[in-house]
């Protein structure tokens, strides 16, 4: 999708990311290097509490779900199962004249004349190239541009004096092969595989390649066994795991949102296949409505499964500050889904530079253990007592469809994968008696999440500004970033009225000791109190304490008139303050921010 080349609110959220030590370019010193980002001391927090808010509520807080932290390089068998050697990759072009790189897919379709060359000859030398080459301009332009651009493509052939041989004029229509920039014909597309490969050990020979990971989740595959075995959980159940990803993206572009190092927070959430659900439960449920299905069930079929999975994520997203209307369900056409998928949901956010995918929910049947079960001989199923039992009790003919139906499937799986038709047919045959017998692989559910473009997402969505006119005309613009307290990187700032009394520092000093513990908490004493909460606004820190001469000499006026030790919080988004008790700041505290 063509994306706009400038960007006002992206450069001001950048400027302020920077400014405020939320992100900077990775190695910055030297130039920087494209693709690479590091968080600074406040992003390093808003990732850090993001992290943990899934890794709760995905693992913690639920008993189906548990955790696994696999290394980043792994056996590159693993990425020959997963297809990711073969067909990880992203078709790749070069400008002819700049050598600029594109990816194909994404550059914007263009439209209008298209002045083709066969050649060029050198007038004085007579030396020919004859190279083609064309040059696109917008519909009425006159060709002399065209020949310009052509004449410096083939001064850089070594053509001095350039006579342009065969022009002729074509119409273009949608076309992705020209360079939107200067209209310079492109190279053709190359696939460009996105894995990044390293060697392992000293010798550094072609056997020794192996691949950073390009995902988190295939390690989750690959641990199944051990960690189904290990955790003592049954199917239905789920292994989530977060961590970095590299891909070697062609282009990266929209500041982290495609970044060449990232991180992944993911989930494969392990189901029966829907004839063992049948088999067991008599039936499989049926979406009776969209929107949250509600508590689990034994019924459930994969589409239950998918839909539940796709409206607690969107729930996650609402807990933490992305309101539903900043989202988007973009549920994949049959056509552009993977042939093993059965469904796919992304979950969109409306980013300043268009609606983009954060999070991918995949219904991927059980393909992913199916592969990692044929490539390394190791059985990938399990077996289930419920449904050895259920299924002996069915009626003769519903047993033949029962099995008839996984045979169809686990045949389609298998000649898919060019394994011949006899030994499929055998292999399938194999696997729908073993239905009968308790025996299935499972499929899987995978929501699958980028840290980092939710980052972009909190940042996006919090970035508020306003600017002021004071009497004088002078204007001043104050940044706001409204994070929601579950995120904000600071939750509490505590801070003395005035730097020079000595009891409101002291006793400022002595409330954050007593919060930092608990909470991220931040200690300010210099400059103005309005200076101090200007930059906590900015920082997007909800709530500022601050001690006062109230707080010792008792409440001024009101129905608390005379009461000691209160301190002031004041809220970041609309700025009112109340007072409360010193002793119960920390309660109050704990029940907004976690
Ligand atoms: P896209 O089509 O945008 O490249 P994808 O469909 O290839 O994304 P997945 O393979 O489904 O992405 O990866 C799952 C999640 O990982 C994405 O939804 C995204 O949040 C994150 N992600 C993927 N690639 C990148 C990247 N290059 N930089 C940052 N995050 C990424």
């Amino acid at each position: 999708m063509a994306e706009p080349k400038e960007n006002v609110l992206m450069e001001k959220i950048t400027s302020l990311c920077k400014r405020r030590g939320f992100i900077f370019q990775s190695s910055e010193i030297y130039g920087g290097i494209q693709g690479f980002w590091d968080y600074g001391p406040l992003g390093a927090e808003l990732k850090r509490n993001v992290k943990e808010l899934w890794w709760s509520t995905m693992t913690r807080m639920r008993d189906d779900v548990v955790g696994l932290e696999a290394t980043i390089i792994m056996h590159p068998a693993i990425w020959r199962a997963s297809g990711h050697v073969d067909t990880f990759s992203d078709p790749m072009c070069d400008c002819l004249l700049t050598k600029k790189r594109f990816r194909a897919d994404q550059i914007e379709l263009q439209s209008g004349n298209a002045y083709h060359y066969n050649g060029a000859k050198d007038t004085v030398s007579g030396k020919e190239v004859s190279e083609p080459y064309a040059v696109l301009l917008a519909a009425g332009k006159p060709p002399e541009s065209a020949r310009k651009t052509a004449a410096q493509f083939y001064a850089q052939r070594g053509l001095q004096s350039v006579e342009l041989l065969g022009e002729r004029m074509e119409k273009v229509e949608g076309s992705q092969r020209f360079n939107p920039e200067n209209g310079s014909l492109l190279t053709p597309p190359v696939p460009f595989n996105l894995m990044f490969k390293t060697y392992v050990g000293p010798t550094a020979t072609e056997a020794d390649v192996a691949y950073l990971r390009p995902e988190t989740a295939q390690a989750i595959f690959a641990q199944f066994k051990n960690v189904h075995e290990t955790s003592r959980q049954k199917v239905p159940f789920g292994v989530a795991q977060m961590g970095k990803a590299f891909r070697n993206e062609v282009t990266p572009r929209n500041y982290t949102f495609r970044s060449r190092e990232f991180e992944q927070m993911e989930l494969e959430f392990f189901i029966k296949p829907d004839e063992a659900v049948e088999a067991v439960s008599g039936a499989v449920a049926t979406p009776a409505s969209k929107g949250h299905p509600g508590e689990p069930q034994p019924n459930w079929g994969w589409q239950l499964w998918h839909q539940y999975w796709v409206e607690e994520r969107i729930k996650f997203y609402e807990g933490i500050g992305l309101p539903r209307a900043t989202l988007e369900e973009y549920w994949q056409k049959p056509e552009e889904l993977a042939h093993y998928a059965r469904a796919c949901v992304d979950i969109l956010f409306k980013f300043p530079f268009g609606t983009q995918e954060l999070e991918g929910i995949a219904a991927r049947s059980d393909f992913d253990l199916s592969q990692h079960e044929r490539c390394s001989g190791k059985a990938m199923g399990v077996f289930d007592e419920e449904l050895r039992t259920a299924f002996g009790k069915l009626p003769p003919e519903k047993q033949t469809e029962l099995k008839d139906r996984y045979y169809a499937a686990r045949l389609k799986y298998l000649t898919k994968m060019g394994v011949p038709l006899d030994k499929a047919g055998a292999e399938a045959q194999e696997d729908a008696d073993g239905l009968a017998k308790g025996q299935y692989i499972p499929h899987v559910i995978e929501p699958s999440a980028g840290v980092d473009r939710l980052i972009l997402a909190l940042l996006a969505n919090a970035y508020s500004e306003t600017t002021k006119t004071d009497d004088k005309g002078k204007s001043e613009t104050l940044y706001v970033m409204k994070f929601h307290p579950r995120v904000a990187p600071i939750k509490v700032a505590v801070l003395p009225l005035l730097k020079n009394k000595p009891e409101l520092a002291t006793k400022a000093r002595a409330i954050f000791e007593s919060l930092r513990g608990h909470m991220m908490a931040f200690h300010d004493e210099a400059g103005s109190i309005g200076k101090r909460y200007a930059r906590q606004d900015e920082a997007g820190t909800p709530f500022c304490v601050t001690v006062d001469f109230e707080t010792f000499e008792g409440i001024k006026d009101g129905p608390q008139a005379g009461v000691k030790d209160t301190v002031t919080i004041r809220h970041r988004d609309d700025g009112k303050q109340e007072r409360i008790a010193a002793s119960e700041l920390l309660p109050w505290l704990l029940a907004r921010v976690r």
